[in-house]
């Protein structure tokens, strides 16, 4: 292993007590197939001293560890006790002092040690259902992330947001890869579902970007990746190049599993299934069955999600944050009919995106927001079970959440105003 060749080399210097070091998150998390690729690790070291595999998407040690122990700390798979960065009513603690603009939303508060975030939805001000006004090419739902993004770039409330684009390489079809979109069309080009972790926080080292200096940066990300992100600015530190303070709005998307792109993509999907990629339009994992169709209208793949549980991250068994607690938006299709984005609004700054790129949005009540208590709840078991034995990938749950989701056909409703 890269890390013990490195300590090897220091010549038995003593270390200072409670050190935690690289190489400890790399054989308790990486080899044990426990990451879950968020890139926190890499966004939280003060020394750039990690970075990512290109062909394994897992984190690497790119040069001397110093042993601070952030990466363990923050690791959601390690260190990180990310209920504590669950929202709570009585919040007090006075996190990213950055907004959008809002003064309501400079009063942003988070709790720092979770007490009740974990009831029902959590922290919530509003939920809705929400569709771009104008429809959105290859959006997963209602094309809701893609449009607040836009609208907030339109109205100069941001300056880029870290988004998931289509891999450009031809080797790589439907993999998603982290980006910065800075104008409403490339934001546009990364819309719709990629069934992959990209390491996103890894991506937060803006110097690749012509941005201004104190940029003001959304982020969409799968809750483990918020919930890192949170715990960063929860608790500030001279950062390494990883730019945790440009980030002024979390858009969480909820998330019960991710995958392994090979696993899942070229294995499963390609190889197995002869799927041709090319022709693919939507992948979608919904109401229990991975669904693929082609950009004809014919269904590719419309099979159980259980049959794809070899290519799953296991790392994401333990998981039990299907709601992206720690987020300003929390984004989804459970909970609102076909063609609409479910949105639970945890914060002001939430609040005022959604006020900001009101323009560019239809909102009307959510369908069934009991759908995502329940699809929540299950999710936790999924985690309490993985927690309490030794890890066995055969027994494993892969719930079939399709009994537990309401299934809607067709049965739109009338559009109701947004509070004013
Ligand atoms: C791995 C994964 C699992 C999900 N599981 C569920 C679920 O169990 N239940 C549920 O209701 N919803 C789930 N979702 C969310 C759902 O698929 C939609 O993303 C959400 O409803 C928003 O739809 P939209 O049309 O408003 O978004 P769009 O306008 O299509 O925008 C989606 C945004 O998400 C970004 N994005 C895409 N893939 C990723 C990724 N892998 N990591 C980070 N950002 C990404 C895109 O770049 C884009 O900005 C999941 C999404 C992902 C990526
Ligand atoms: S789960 Fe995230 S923080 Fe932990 S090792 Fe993997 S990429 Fe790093
Ligand atoms: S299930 Fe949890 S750990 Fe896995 S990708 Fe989703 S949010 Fe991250």
């Amino acid at each position: 292993m890269k890390g013990y060749r490195l300590r090897d080399q220091m010549n038995s210097i003593a270390e200072p007590p409670i050190k935690t070091w690289f190489w400890e998150l790399e054989a308790a998390v990486i080899e044990a197939d426990r990451c879950v690729q968020c890139g926190v690790c890499v966004a939280v070291c003060p020394s750039n001293s990690i970075g990512v595999q290109a062909l394994t998407n897992v984190p690497e040690l790119v040069k001397m560890c110093t042993g601070c122990s952030l990466c363990w700390d923050f690791c959601p798979r390690a260190g990180l006790r990310y209920e504590a960065t669950w929202h709570d009513d009585d919040d007090t603690w006075h996190g990213n002092e950055r907004d959008l603009g809002d003064p309501a939303a400079q009063e942003e508060d988070w709790m720092i040690t979770g007490d009740d975030g974990d009831v029902g939805l959590g922290q919530v001000i509003e939920t809705y259902a929400v569709r771009a006004s104008k429809t959105v090419d290859g959006a997963q739902d209602g094309g809701a992330v893609s449009a607040i993004l836009a609208g907030l770039l339109s109205a100069g409330a941001i300056d880029g947001a870290l988004v998931s684009k289509p891999s450009e390489d031809p080797e790589e079809p439907w993999k998603g890869v982290a980006t910065i979109a800075r104008t409403p069309r490339e934001v546009y080009a990364a819309s719709g579902s990629f069934y992959n972790q990209t390491m996103a926080l890894a991506a937060l080292d803006l110097s690749r970007y012509a941005l201004p200096s104190r940029p003001r940066i959304a982020v969409v990300g799968t809750p483990c990746e918020v919930q890192g992100l949170r715990a960063m600015q929860l608790r500030p530190w001279s950062t390494g190049a990883h730019r945790v303070d440009a980030v002024v709005l979390t858009i969480a998307l909820l998330c019960t599993k991710s995958f392994d792109y090979e696993a899942l993509i070229l294995r499963e999907l390609q190889r197995t299934r002869g799927v041709d990629l090319d022709r693919v339009k939507k992948i979608d994992v919904v109401r229990g069955r991975l669904i693929v169709e082609y950009t004809d209208g014919a269904i590719a793949v419309d099979e159980s999600i259980r049959d794809f549980h070899g290519a799953a991250l296991k790392g994401c068994d333990e998981c039990a944050d299907f709601l992206g607690r720690a987020a300003d938006l929390s984004v989804g299709s459970v909970g609102s009919i076909d063609g609409w984005t479910s949105v639970v609004v945890r914060t002001e700054r939430g609040r005022a995106a959604l006020d900001k790129a009101r323009p560019v949005l239809d909102l009307r009540e959510i369908d069934d927001v009991s759908a995502l208590i329940r699809l929540d709840e299950l999710n936790k078991k999924v985690a309490d079970n993985a927690l309490q034995r030794p890890f066995d990938p055969d027994a494993s749950m892969f719930i079939d959440f399709s009994e537990h989701v309401q299934s809607y056909s067709g049965t739109d409703r009338q559009p109701v105003s947004l509070r004013r």
